[in-house]
């Protein structure tokens, strides 16, 4: 087995038994080609480095675990233009130009709390996103198969090309659309790291690569992994972080301070989010430009009384609240809103008006997404309160 430092759970990669079919895939990932060039990473650092002066916000949002089944036209474009209406529509509330993010083209790989997982008399090891194995409840398809990060690959090829059709179909009306994904599987993300002719090195899977929470500490290999890449990075914090280890960061991840270069995801929750404030300080201290955006549904996933996630869209607005009021009394800049959310007519997330029933809730495949109509109510509320402040 590939070995990394450290005990975090081993860091969330999964454990591959066919070690000569692992090689294979591997040796076949570092030979085919980019998926996304130095320059098209370039131009996004740009793209943020405008954030930070304040003449542009980001609207960063998606599945919470992308499927390879759905990486045809027709499931493509719906998200495209889904993420092109909301970006729209908070463009026209906020009087900004807006950075869409999609949680698309590679966003294949889900860390997980738990390693296994009850079904009726049966446990089995948890799905760890398409990249890895297969959500249907048996044990073969709970199977790790290293072959599905080659239709992983293929599948995020797909998904580019069709981006990149749809901007040129409409060029003057729509936005770009960044990719960003959680980088999660070390085995897959390593061989897509490529160098350019002036040796300096990218991740080509990406736009914009982020860490998540469970795989956040000092010694972790993803962030050693993405200390030394050419592409901006985002690293998701929650109330455990210490004002040092946000100093630490700030230190590893920009240590030239380039504008844009890192951003810090909230996802505190909002009985915590009062806390994110000594954190803003702590990275202040450090003189470095922070980008700091807000994912209000991570750190608000209840359970419902059968044991399924619940999220629940007036804690989403609290969280969105109190976030803008840390990052604004501190004079920091409030980069955008990071979402789980969906073109699909679902009814995942509570609000006043929809209640999933318990036998709905168990359907969703990882973490519950808002729809259309709950997205733009989150929109709405982030334009309110910055009126209010
Ligand atoms: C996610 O973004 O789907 C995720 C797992 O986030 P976090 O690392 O913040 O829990
Ligand atoms: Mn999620």
């Amino acid at each position: 087995m590939t070995s990394f430092p450290g005990n975090k759970s081993n860091w969330q990669q999964p454990f591959w038994s066919d070690k000569d079919m692992l090689a294979l895939v591997i040796s076949e990932l570092d030979t085919l080609p980019e998926l996304l060039s130095f320059e098209e990473i370039s131009e996004f650092n740009k793209a943020l480095a405008a954030v930070y002066a304040g003449k542009a916000m980001i609207f960063q949002a998606g599945d919470c675990a992308e499927r390879i089944c759905e990486s045809g036209a027709l499931h493509v474009r719906k998200k495209l233009t889904f993420l092109e209406q909301m970006s729209r529509e908070l463009s026209t509330l906020m009087g900004l130009p807006i950075l869409t993010v999609g949680r698309i083209a590679g966003q294949y790989a889900k860390p997980r709390s738990q390693h296994n997982e009850v079904d009726g008399d049966r446990v089995l090891p948890v799905w760890r996103g398409d990249s890895v194995n297969r959500p249907e409840a048996t044990p073969e398809a709970r199977r790790n198969d290293p072959q599905r990060m080659l239709l992983s690959y293929h599948a995020a090829a797909e998904t580019l090309a069709e981006i990149k059709r749809y901007e040129r179909e409409y060029p003057r009306d729509v936005h770009p659309i960044w990719t960003s994904h959680e980088a999660l599987l070390l085995d897959y993300e390593t061989t897509q790291i490529r160098t350019n002719p002036h040796g300096e090195s990218y991740l080509a899977s990406t736009h914009w690569p982020w860490f998540g929470i469970r795989t956040l500490a000092p010694d972790s290999p993803h962030i050693a992994m993405l200390a030394n890449i050419a592409n901006p990075v985002a690293c998701k914090i929650d109330a455990t972080v210490t004002p040092s280890f946000i100093a630490t960061l700030c230190r590893q991840l920009n240590p030239q301070r380039i504008p844009g270069r890192l951003t810090f995801i909230s996802r505190f929750g909002r009985s915590h989010i009062h806390r994110l404030g000594a954190l803003i300080q702590a990275a202040q201290a450090t003189e470095t430009p922070v980008l700091w955006m807000c994912d209000p549904m991570h750190g608000n996933t209840g359970k419902t009384q059968a044991g399924n996630k619940r999220r629940e869209l007036s804690d989403m607005m609290a969280e969105i609240s109190g976030f803008l009021r840390q990052v604004k009394s501190h004079n920091a800049c409030a980069a955008g809103l990071h979402l789980e959310a969906t073109p699909n007519p679902v009814i995942e997330c509570f609000c006043e008006n929809n209640h999933p029933e318990e036998h709905e809730l168990k359907q969703i495949l990882c973490d519950p997404r808002l729809n259309v109509e709950q997205t733009q109510m989150l929109l709405t509320h982030w334009k309110e309160r910055q009126n209010d402040l």
